[in-house]
C-alpha cells in the first residue's frame, strides 16, 4: 500500500467554576437632599428621598444564549469568554446544568463530562478513549502513542507510513527494509530517497534499479520501454539490441 499521511484533531477541554460578577456591583444609593440655600425650604421639612442609581449596563451584560440581560445582581456564569445565567449555561446535549461543573466546550457549545465522554472515538489499538490529540489514519482513530511502527515501535505522528498486507503499520524504512524488492542486479533493496520517485524495473520475473537495469554484456543503460533501446533479451539475460544480435550470431555458430 502506498506510505499515506496522518491526519492529527486536537480536542480541548476546559475547567470553569462559578465565579461571582465580574462587573461592580451596582449598589442601591441613600441620598439627602440638603435644603435649598435660597430659603424656600421650611425648616425642619427635610424630606429623605431614596434614589435609584439607573442600572449600569454596559455592552456584554447579556446572556450568551437566551440574549436576554444578566441582572445587576444575579449570578453569572463567564465561560468561554462569554456570560450567562446560570440556568442558561447548561449542556446542549442533555441540558444538565453546568455552572461549576466540569464542561467540555465542542463545536463552540458546551457540553458536560458525560455527553462529551459519549462523542469521543476509541483508539483502534488499545480500545481506549481519546481524549486529547488524535491521529486519524485508514478510516480510525489513534492515540498518538499508539499509531507506532511495528518494527522499531516508533510513534509515527504526521510522518509518512505504509501498512503491509496484515495490516500492520510501518516507518517507511522499516517497510522498505521489509518489503522492498531487492535488486537483481546488485542485491540492494530498491527503495525511494529522499522523496524522489524510484522505479522498480521489472524484467524476466526479477526486479532492477533503474540505474542498475542496463545491459549485461555492454552496460548500456536500457530503456524500460518497448523500444530500439529497450531490453532484447537472450536466456536470462538483459541485453541491448545489438549485444542481443551478436550473442544469438554467436550461440548460433
Ligand atoms: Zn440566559
Ligand atoms: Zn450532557
Ligand atoms: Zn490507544
Ligand atoms: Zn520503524
Ligand atoms: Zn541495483
Ligand atoms: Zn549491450
Amino acid at each position: 500500500m502506498l506510505p499515506g499521511k496522518a491526519e492529527k484533531r486536537i480536542a480541548s477541554s476546559i475547567f470553569i467554576t462559578l465565579v461571582p460578577p465580574r462587573r461592580d456591583v451596582a449598589t442601591k444609593e441613600k441620598t439627602q437632599r440638603e435644603p435649598q440655600p435660597d430659603g424656600a425650604e421650611v425648616p425642619g421639612t427635610h424630606h429623605p428621598q431614596i434614589l435609584l442609581s439607573p442600572p449600569a449596563l454596559p455592552n456584554g451584560d447579556i446572556c450568551a444564549f437566551c440574549h436576554k440581560v444578566l441582572g445587576p445582581q444575579e449570578p453569572t456564569v463567564e465561560a468561554m469568554r462569554k456570560q450567562y445565567h446560570p440556568d442558561c449555561f447548561t449542556c446542549r446535549t442533555c441540558h444538565r446544568l453546568l455552572a461549576g461543573q466540569r464542561y467540555f466546550q465542542r463545536d463552540g457549545c458546551p457540553m458536560c463530562d458525560t455527553c462529551f465522554q459519549a462523542t469521543l472515538e476509541k483508539c483502534a489499538k488499545c480500545q481506549g478513549l481519546i481524549t486529547e490529540h488524535i491521529i486519524r489514519a485508514l478510516g480510525k482513530g489513534y492515540h498518538p502513542s499508539c499509531f507506532s511502527c511495528a518494527a522499531c515501535s516508533r510513534a509515527i505522528g504526521t510522518e509518512s507510513f505504509a501498512v503491509d498486507e496484515q495490516g500492520d503499520v510501518y516507518c517507511v524504512p522499516d517497510f522498505y527494509r521489509k518489503y522492498a524488492a531487492v535488486c537483481s542486479a546488485c542485491e540492494r533493496p530498491i527503495v525511494p530517497h529522499e522523496d524522489e520517485d524510484t522505479y522498480k524495473i521489472e524484467c524476466l520475473g526479477r526486479s532492477f534499479h533503474e540505474s542498475c537495469y542496463r545491459c549485461e554484456s555492454c552496460r548500456m543503460p536500457l530503456s524500460p520501454e518497448l523500444t530500439e533501446n529497450g531490453c532484447y533479451p537472450l536466456d536470462d539475460h538483459l541485453l541491448c539490441k545489438s549485444c542481443h544480435v551478436r550473442w544469438r550470431n554467436e550461440s548460433s555458430c
